[in-house]
């Protein structure tokens, strides 16, 4: 009882329409591939403008063209600003410059790891930054053996398949736990 009379004071709060408060909002969102990663660990919010009174124009980089999750983070964003009380809320879609790993935060990472995903690596020097389709397979073999074992922390792990659950990771085991972690590729 206690519990829901407090969730109903919280929800009957009303918020300033900041762009502060919009950006504690969009921590809200999560990615729905990796769902314990918010869109703004990812570095998937570029930006966030007012526009007029109430409106918000937000800015956002898809992790990859084609990537299936992109227009569920659209919808899913401008819903929960919506209910926040934001309206209208445009968004706007950049892939200049291209989304890299190395903007997932140092939190986002904590939270992949905690979740059982070891982190992508920096994106090596020279690797092209282009508009790209899919993240290439190829590229997590140049880091293979800096991987570390997100449960057990043991650096004895083999690669098992470029691909994981989403084409954003590949699948792989450790050799000490035994047990089988997907990596977030660095792209
Ligand atoms: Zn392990």
């Amino acid at each position: 009882m206690i519990a829901n009379a407090e969730s109903e004071t919280v929800l009957t709060v009303a918020h300033e329409l900041t762009v502060a408060f919009a950006w504690e909002v969009l921590h809200t969102v999560l990615d729905p591939e990796v769902p314990v990663v918010s869109i703004c660990d990812l570095g998937i919010v570029r930006d966030v403008l007012t526009q007029g009174e109430r409106g918000l124009n937000v800015v956002l980089t898809p992790t990859y063209s084609g990537c299936p999750a992109t227009e569920m983070i659209a919808v899913e964003a401008t819903n929960t600003l919506t209910a926040a009380g934001f309206t209208p809320v445009n968004l706007t879609t950049t892939h200049a410059p291209a989304w890299t790993s190395d903007w997932i935060s140092a939190e986002g990472r904590d939270k992949l790891r905690r979740y059982g995903i070891a982190p992508p690596g920096p994106v090596q020097q020279g690797q092209d930054i282009v508009l790209r389709y899919m993240p290439q397979g190829k590229q997590s073999n140049q880091i293979a053996a800096a991987l570390d074992c997100p449960r057990c922390g043991s650096n004895n792990t083999e690669r098992l398949s470029a691909f994981g659950s989403t084409a954003c990771k590949a699948l792989w085991r450790c050799m000490a736990c035994k047990e089988p972690f997907e990596h977030f590729k660095p792209f």
